[in-house]
Formats: structure tokens, C-alpha cells, sequence
């Protein structure tokens, strides 16, 4: 049986920079204002093979990855440091294990209504610098392509966020086991899902 929309879950990991800054409060705070429910939670030092085999799940991450990359520069009218999206993935992924390493991380799942979609949208884009105000990247971090490149590094954008459903479905038991993962209700849910809205009035 196909579960209720409202069930929708979805994969964070706060990257060592958000624990090194103490922002984890804060961004759980947003997220659990929006409406979201955490059904999963754990402190983890990640090793390289680790991340590699996250960022790796989708067959397509290096392409798209690598594509958007080359769009950044050309949007930037700064010329690509390859054409092949593949080779530039190399690097990125290369300094994503280096950063993602650096600390303990801590992963996250959390459930609600179109959670992958809502959380990607008030966590903002990838880079920082062009996230809009309001996005927990764009009101918490300085960070840009331009840093990131000069010191040939992953940028810094403080959170991963699974970027679609098919991906959160492989993201969430790559981090958590079944049993790790708690069933619950809260309150809450009932102004926010509840058919009939009964349960407010005597
Ligand atoms: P997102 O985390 O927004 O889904 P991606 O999946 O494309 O972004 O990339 C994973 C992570 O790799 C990013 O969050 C960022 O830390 C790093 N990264 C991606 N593209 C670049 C880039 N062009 N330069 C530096 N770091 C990058
Ligand atoms: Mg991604």
C-alpha cells in the first residue's frame, strides 16, 4: 500500500562546519518550524569510503554535478577548468572527503508533507554567497564559489539535503537502519494533517 503523502521522509546531515559553528540548534529549529517531524537522529565521524559511497548512490550524481559546475562558470562568464563534467566531479568529490571527515557529522531524517522539496527550499542552493535571504545557507554562511575554488576546496554550505525523492529513498538506509528510525506522532500533526480537524473544540 502506497503511504499517505504526509509520510514523506527525507535524508539531512549537518556538516562539520554546522557543529563547529553551533548552529545545529538553529537549523533543526527551522526545520521543525516548518512542520517537519525528526524520526531519526545520530552523531557520526564519517570516513572517506563513507562519503564517497553517499555522494556515489545515484549513478547520475557525478554527471549532474559536474554539468552544474560548468553552468556555474559560464554563468559566471568564467571558463570551465574542464569540459568534462566527470573529471571535475573527481575533484569535487576529492574535497568533499576531506571536508566531510574533517568532524563529527550528524545525520538526521525527517518526515512530513513534500519534505525532500521543502527542506532543499529553506535550506537553499548549493552555494552560499547566491542563496537567498532567509535560506538557512544564505543567512548563516559566507561562502562562494569564488573562496572555494582559490583554495581548491569543497564550499562550505553547512548541510546536505537528499535533492529528490528516488535520492532520499537510497540516502536514508545507507545512514540508518530500520530499527533506528522511530514511528511516532505529535500533536501538532493534527492541525496539520488531520481530515476532520476534530480533537480542538470539546
Ligand atoms: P547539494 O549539497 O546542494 O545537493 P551537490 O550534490 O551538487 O550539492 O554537491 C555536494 C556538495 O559538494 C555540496 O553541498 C558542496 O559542499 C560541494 N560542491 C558541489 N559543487 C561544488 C563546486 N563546484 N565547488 C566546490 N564544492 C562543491
Ligand atoms: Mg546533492
Amino acid at each position: 500500500m502506497k503511504s499517505h503523502p504526509s509520510k514523506e521522509r527525507t535524508l539531512v546531515i549537518l556538516k562539520p562546519d554546522a557543529i563547529q559553528r553551533a548552529l545545529m540548534g538553529e537549523i533543526v529549529a527551522r526545520y521543525e518550524r516548518l512542520g517537519l517531524k525528526l524520526v531519526g537522529l545520530k552523531m557520526v565521524v564519517p570516513t572517506a569510503e563513507q562519503i564517497e559511497g553517499h555522494y556515489t548512490l545515484d549513478p547520475n550524481w557525478r554527471r549532474v554535478t559536474g554539468e552544474k559546475t560548468i553552468k556555474s562558470y559560464k554563468d559566471r562568464n568564467l571558463a570551465p577548468p574542464s569540459e568534462d563534467p566527470l573529471e571535475i566531479t573527481a575533484k569535487i568529490l576529492k574535497n568533499l572527503k576531506k571536508y566531510m571527515t574533517a568532524g563529527p557529522v550528524i545525520t538526521m531524517v525527517w518526515e512530513g508533507a513534500h519534505a525532500v522539496e521543502l527542506v532543499r527550499k529553506i535550506t537553499g542552493g548549493t552555494e552560499p554567497r547566491s542563496s537567498p535571504v532567509g535560506t538557512i545557507r544564505g543567512d548563516f554562511v559566507v561562502d562562494s564559489y569564488t573562496m572555494s575554488d582559490a583554495d581548491d576546496r569543497a564550499v562550505r554550505n553547512l548541510i546536505h539535503a537528499s535533492g529528490s525523492v528516488g535520492e532520499a529513498d537510497m540516502e536514508i538506509p545507507y545512514w540508518f537502519k530500520q530499527d533506528e528510525l522511530v514511528d511516532y506522532k505529535v500533536s501538532r500533526e493534527d492541525i496539520l494533517y488531520e481530515k476532520e480537524l476534530r480533537g480542538i473544540l470539546p
